[in-house]
């Protein structure tokens, strides 16, 4: 069975910036890392008004899959894909057709909210609605808490459970493919020295090098949208 990790690079077809790539958000403005870092983010009014009118704008709201997440649901139809681990918070894989049951989002997903005081949860449609209407930085209406998206920011800890999935698939996989993540951010990229370890085939598919390059049978350079379908044909037949 095959173990696939996805990263930003995934969606950048779909028209999602990266974070790390040529044109990814951090290259051009590094100060943007303090929109997804929980320190920042409690301490500084000013960073969570940039941050809402950020995922208002952002085009993840709106985006369809491409060609790469729908290989994967073919994967997925062919009875291989054990578990479909993402790091990715735009929902672009279930969108597409993957099953719930088999993706694990290890850094949440930006379609819920969360009060970070009463823990009481609400949609970001209805946060979105709340900024349209004027509030720039709106509060939980139970408690006046402060409001975020369900993504872990950085200085968050990982949802358990699926981390404890992701572990279980890395261990057991035949095949691990890591397709478009440059590997930077723990413990998601661990997974990959896990699944070495444990005798899997490593595959890696990014336009850049990863610090696991090394460790890989293959490593695939090629643009995601035409190199995921490929190698899933070839998977598959
Ligand atoms: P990253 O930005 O660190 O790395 C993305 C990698 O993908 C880069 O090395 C880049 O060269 C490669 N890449 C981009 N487009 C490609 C293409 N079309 N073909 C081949 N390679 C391509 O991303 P990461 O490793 O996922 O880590 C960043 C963090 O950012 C993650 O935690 C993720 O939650 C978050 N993030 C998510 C989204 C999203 O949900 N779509 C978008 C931006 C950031």
């Amino acid at each position: 069975m095959i173990t696939v990790m996805t990263g930003a690079g995934i969606s950048t077809d779909s028209g999602i910036p990266d974070f790390r790539g040529p044109t990814g958000l951090w290259r051009n403005d590094p100060d943007h890392e303090k929109l997804v870092t929980l320190d920042y983010y409690l301490a500084d009014p000013e960073i969570r008004r940039r941050s809402w009118r950020f995922r208002r704008e952002s085009p993840a709201r709106t985006a369809a899959p491409n060609a790469a997440h729908l290989a994967l649901v073919e994967l997925e139809r062919a009875g291989l894909l054990d578990r479909l681990v993402t790091q990715n918070i735009d929902g672009l894989h279930q969108k597409a057709g993957s099953s719930p049951d088999l993706v694990l989002e290890l850094h949440g997903n930006m379609s819920g909210v969360l009060c970070v005081s009463c823990g009481s949860r609400s949609t970001l449609a209805e946060a979105l609605d709340r900024i349209d209407a004027g509030e720039a930085d709106p509060a939980c209406h139970e408690c006046g808490g402060i409001l975020k998206t369900t993504t872990v920011m950085f200085g968050e800890t990982l949802p358990e459970e699926a981390v404890a999935e992701a572990v279980q698939a890395a261990r057991r996989c035949r095949t691990f493919l890591a397709i478009g993540t440059s590997l930077q951010v723990q413990p998601a990229a661990s997974l990959v020295g896990l699944a070495v370890r444990s005798g899997a085939h490593l595959v890696i598919v990014n336009a850049e090098p990863t610090p696991y390059d090394d460790f890989a049978e293959e490593v695939i350079r090629d643009p995601i949208g035409e190199a995921v379908p490929r190698l899933v044909a070839r998977l598959i037949a």
